[in-house]
């Protein structure tokens, strides 16, 4: 039998192979489509009889799927990745017909206007809730024609998306400059690698200056010559526009005169008065009042700080190295050069600190007190020796959850680290399952003799991404759609991972996982205000810059008026006003290549990042300097265990007893007033 069919709590991943993933895949949708049609025509919904049977679906179609995609990624090989392909397009092109099912759509809106609903517990209207919102914003809700045109909108819209991205990545590749050996003064050698491999790329000798981000990175932040460092930012700040070297040929400013046009209209179809409001419906954040309060508040707040590090630069580049009016092209070159002289600090000084096994165990460690959540070893079909597998233990000693560990690099094994589901939470009527999550890392794997050692910003990795893990494997929500981090705001979702990330920036924390790989001895002071010190190097500049993108993004979105156009550089020149410290020059068109909110996903959204960054720091001022076991329980009721049950701004304030404050995140990038 097929093993991605059976039912059990674990994949059994040693028998799972790559001729299983399309035939498991194809019976799972054949049944789930039959069952659709057959719920749809229910007189009556109920929960047992409409949602029952299809959270029993969305499990099985997890089992038969979750472990193929998590294989494809850790275990690649041509066959895994035809059979990956393959399954995943099916699933894709069920998912949308079923987003665009009228009759599913109806069924969901009889049983929330079923008198039964007033009493059902909050997970449950939460999970009907976000169904009729997600079906409305898809534009099933709409009748014609106006439901014709939304669709021809969002086709046109994905068209102009990809244009987009296209028309950078040409503009990106048309520019490019030998460089003699006198510009590549100042260079180091990993980085003249990098330019050397340019030029190879392009079948050339020599070394090259390209568009791409690697090559520019090398230049603009190493060159000693100011003319090179000045052509390449001019190359690169006009990609895709109407200035710089290739002027008009790739300009993406109609694209985004239509983009925003479009996005516009389909926002006013759908009965928002602007895109910025369609892109608030899933998040956390209320109203557009509140972003722009937000991103004002935190501005006023942070420029100070901002100005102080530009004051700073601005000496040392004129005293150190003879720059007297620091540009725009010099920022990166003399912030490198300020942090090697006072700031820097190398892995190697705090690899020994960091063996993977004690940093582990601290993690575990921290997880038990916080959280009272015990990390045990448990047994499990594995995919590869490295892999080990841990049950999770509530305080009560009940099994609570589910987690693979898969530490280290190795050959066909996808880069980066990641938190992934294996199974979701859910009871009913209809079956149960427990959290089982993938946590997924590329550290260095211990050799003969010498433990895994990391660096610091493998550690942040892991306890962010374990943050992720923490949130799925934690929850007590039995209703499958907002258990564990399904249903949660796309704003709040990056809070327990970067609540996480704190710890490995306190004493606290740090005293808990940090030891000697050869004394056992704990990190001393000095080497830890030497790494604060980087946490906080130019963290103004940083800041303003993030929200200079994230005002920029959102004033775009919400003040768009068909009869004026996008208004794209006197929005962007008024937000610089507002809240830069660095002004680039006139010509300068960023906008045009802005990727994240023209072609990805992050449209009236930017300001994400920070919002989340300041929830999580809030959150973690909760703590103190310490661990404090109080705050970790509620911070576990009230946030990590209840998932997308209820808003999170409603999680957060019963959390915290107030809304959220941005002080906690200034005093954590040393900005405190
Ligand atoms: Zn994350």
């Amino acid at each position: 039998m097929n093993p991605l069919l059976h039912a059990a709590e674990l994949p059994d991943f040693a028998a799972i192979a790559p001729e299983h993933a399309v035939p498991a895949v194809e019976e799972v949708l054949a049944e789930y489509q039959a069952q659709v049609d057959a719920l749809v025509a229910i007189e009556h919904p109920t929960w047992d009889s409409l949602i029952a049977p299809l959270e029993a679906m969305d499990a099985k179609l997890e089992r038969a799927f979750s472990p193929v995609s998590h294989l494809h990624s850790v275990m690649d090989s041509p066959d895994w990745r035809a059979a990956h392909e393959i399954a995943q397009d099916k699933i894709t092109e069920f998912t949308a017909a079923l987003g665009q099912n009228r009759a599913l759509y109806d069924a969901y809106r009889k049983l929330k206007s079923a008198p039964e609903f007033a009493h059902f517990p909050r997970e449950r209207q939460a999970v009907i809730e976000h169904a009729l919102r997600d079906f409305e914003l898809s534009g099933v809700a709409l009748d014609e024609p106006m439901r014709t045109r939304f669709r021809d909108i969002a086709r046109e819209s994905t068209q102009l998306e990809t244009a987009f991205e296209q028309a950078v990545m040409d503009a990106t590749d048309a520019w490019q400059r030998p460089l003699s050996e006198t510009e590549l003064d100042g260079i180091p050698d990993s980085e003249r690698a990098v330019l050397a491999q340019a030029a190879r790329d392009k079948q050339q000798d020599g070394h090259l200056l390209t568009l791409q981000q690697p090559a520019y990175h090398a230049v603009i932040t190493y060159a000693r010559n100011r003319e090179l460092r000045a052509e390449a930012y001019r190359a690169y700040q006009t990609r895709a526009s109407d200035q710089g070297p290739h002027a008009g040929q790739f300009d993406n400013a109609g694209r985004i005169e239509k983009i925003m046009a479009l996005r516009h209209e389909a926002a006013q179809l759908l009965g928002f008065p602007n895109a910025a409001a369609v892109s608030l419906a899933t998040k956390m954040a209320p109203n557009a009042d509140r972003v722009l309060a937000f991103l004002r508040d935190l501005a006023a707040k942070a420029k100070p700080g901002a100005e102080r590090d530009l004051a700073e630069l601005r000496a040392f580049a004129a005293s150190e190295l003879g720059i007297d009016e620091l540009q725009p092209w010099d920022v990166a070159y003399a912030s490198e050069k300020l942090r090697e002289r006072r700031y820097a600090l190398s892995d190697e000084e705090l690899k020994p600190y960091f063996p993977l096994d004690a940093v582990m165990a601290g993690l575990f460690r921290i997880v038990e007190e916080a959280f009272g959540a015990r990390i045990v070893p448990g047994a499990a079909s594995v995919w590869h020796a490295d892999v080990q597998y841990c049950d999770v233990l509530a305080e009560t000693g009940e099994r609570i959850a589910g987690l693979f560990l898969d530490p280290y690099a190795r050959a066909k094994k996808r880069g980066g680290a990641w938190m992934d589901t294996c199974r979701s939470r859910f009871v009913s009527s209809q079956g149960s399952s427990l959290p089982i999550a993938y946590l997924t890392c590329n550290f260095a794997p211990p050799t003969p003799g010498k433990p895994s050692l990391l660096t610091h910003d493998d550690v942040t990795t892991l306890f962010h991404e374990f943050g992720h893990g923490l949130h799925h494997m934690l929850t007590r929500i039995d209703a499958r759609d907002v258990s564990g981090i399904s249903g949660v705001e796309w704003d709040a979702v990056e809070l327990p991972s970067q609540f996480m990330e704190n710890f490995c920036w306190t004493r606290a924390g740090l005293d808990r996982f940090a030891r000697h790989v050869d004394t056992g001895a704990a990190m001393p002071d000095d080497l830890f205000q030497r790494l604060l010190a980087t946490r906080h190097f130019q963290s103004g500049l940083f800041l303003v810059r993030q929200l200079e993108f994230g005002l920029f993004d959102f004033l775009l979105h919400l003040n768009y008026a068909p009869e004026r156009g996008a208004r794209v550089l006197e929005t962007l020149a008024a937000v610089r006003e507002e809240v830069a410290v660095i002004r680039p020059p006139e010509w300068q068109r960023f906008p045009m290549s802005f990727g994240h909110i023209f072609a990805g996903g992050y449209a009236a959204g930017y300001y994400s990042y920070l919002w989340a960054e300041v929830l999580s720091a809030d959150a973690f001022a909760a703590f103190g300097d310490g661990i404090d076991a109080s705050a970790g329980r509620r911070f576990l009721n009230e946030v990590l265990s209840v998932g997308g049950s209820r808003p999170a701004l409603e999680s957060f304030v019963a959390f915290r007893g107030r809304e959220p404050i941005v002080e906690p995140l200034l005093a954590s990038y040393g900005l405190a007033a």
